[in-house]
């Protein structure tokens, strides 16, 4: 099996930049048995990356470039890549997710211009970059190879030595490989492992990922081996026993996401919603409403973000919100109740806290938040309490209040 690197950057030809990334990935391919037979290095050129393409594929089965991932207007490999593929672009849930987080543990807005890094081309792979927010992007073409990876080093070593290498040795055994990622959320990693502690011998060394957000983790499996029936088997095999001992912490799998979920769950019982968010701000709502269809089931929602308006709306007693305050127990509950019953939907999912940084005490930290769920059933009610940046609270409540909107609908 043959390969070429192609580095990208006009910093490479002016010698600015030593190309210690096509040395880095020349050497973990000879480790693998894949032997580097072209190496080019172009400028930020389109005519001259799309030339490189065409003379790197036309030569090897594997290309691997690095290079103009990045937001900025000179980094320009991905559009010639989708030109050359005839790919379209399109948003990729995940990879927005995974920058929004990046952005939000640094304390700081995502700018406009990383958002473009989400939109990958449909008929590629996106690979998961832990160290920044460009993803790699594998690119198939009659039983070839094409892989973007970012310039910056670390970035692009944390791509390979993820799935990369792992899939690259399979290739080069003759081997395929399938991966499927189960979702889970409300649990923590740690816990998740000690769960899965059983099965891990069970599986190939590096073929179970952990890969944490604050929005949940995402446990991802991958089989390789030379007959792809086989490969299906052991794979829906060891899923189905993960399910078993997960159950339903578990809530999709792959790109599925939680308002998809509880969707197509309020879509199968036939039953409508309404919200009412305090803390999220409408987090909730928007979730909801990114899904096409939802005006099926999705009543709409009450931003009470005041007190004024917890009570004008929503009918919250004022006795309850001076006996016990606006984040509280009582209060969530007489908001489910009110939002449901006022709006007339058959549940009402509502949410409070304190999403920080100020107007946190001893008894009511910043990062406390109760969420109740209205229905025909009843009402029930719950805390949890989250760490980290205001926008991180208010993404984990949001999710939380979902997720627990799901567990009640399958009860
Ligand atoms: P960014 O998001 O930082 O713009 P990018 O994928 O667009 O990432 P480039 O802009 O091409 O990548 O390069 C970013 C930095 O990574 C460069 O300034 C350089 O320091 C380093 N770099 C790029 N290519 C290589 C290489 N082949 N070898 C070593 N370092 C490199
Ligand atoms: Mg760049």
């Amino acid at each position: 099996m043959k390969a070429a690197i192609i580095t990208i950057g006009n910093e490479i030809l002016s010698g600015m930049t030593l190309d210690t990334n096509a040395a880095y990935l020349s050497q973990e391919l000879g480790k693998i048995g894949i032997e580097v037979v072209l190496k080019i290095s172009v400028g930020d050129r389109p005519a001259d990356i799309g030339q490189a393409f065409k003379q790197a594929l036309a030569g090897t089965d594997i290309v691997l470039c690095t290079g103009g991932l990045g937001p900025t207007s000179d980094d320009i490999t991905k559009r010639v890549a989708v030109k050359f593929f005839k790919a379209k672009l399109k948003l990729d849930k995940g990879t927005l997710e995974h920058i929004h987080s990046r952005f939000a543990k640094r304390g700081i807005e995502m700018p406009a211009c990383n958002r473009g890094q989400a939109m990958v081309p449909n008929k590629t792979e996106v690979l998961f970059n832990p160290e920044g927010t460009a993803p790699g992007l594998l690119f198939k073409k009659a039983k070839k190879i094409l892989v973007l990876m970012p310039g910056v080093p670390r970035e692009m070593k944390a791509i390979f030595a993820g799935s990369l290498k792992e899939r690259l040795t399979a290739l080069s055994k003759g081997m395929d490989i399938r991966v499927v990622t189960l979702r889970t959320t409300g649990i923590a990693e740690s816990a998740v492992s000690e769960k899965l502690s059983g099965f891990e011998k069970e599986l190939a060394k590096g073929a179970l990922a952990y890969l944490p957000t604050h929005l949940g983790v995402d446990l991802r499996l991958t089989i390789s081996g030379k007959n792809l029936s086989v490969i299906d088997n052991k794979l829906n095999d060891l899923s189905e026993k993960i399910t078993g001992v997960l159950g339903h912490v578990i809530y999709g799998k792959d790109d599925q996401t939680m308002e998809e979920v509880v969707g197509r769950l309020l879509k199968e019982k036939k039953l409508t919603l309404t919200t009412a968010e305090s803390c999220s701000g409408g987090l909730i709502a928007d979730r909801i409403t990114n899904i096409s269809g939802s005006s099926d089931y999705y009543l709409g929602s009450a931003i009470a973000y005041s007190n004024i308006l917890k009570e004008k709306m929503l009918g919250v007693k004022s006795q309850t919100l001076r006996l016990h305050g606006a984040v509280s127990k009582e209060t969530a509950i007489e908001m489910a109740n009110g939002v449901r019953g006022r709006l007339g939907s058959d549940l009402g999912l509502a949410i409070t806290g304190i999403a920080g940084p100020g107007g946190g005490t001893d008894k009511k930290p910043v990062g406390l938040i109760f969420m109740a769920v209205a229905g025909p059933k009843g009402t029930v009610v719950e805390e949890r309490r989250f760490l980290g940046q205001r926008r991180h609270i208010k993404e984990s409540a949001a999710q939380a209040a979902l997720n627990m909107l799901r567990l009640y609908l399958l009860k």
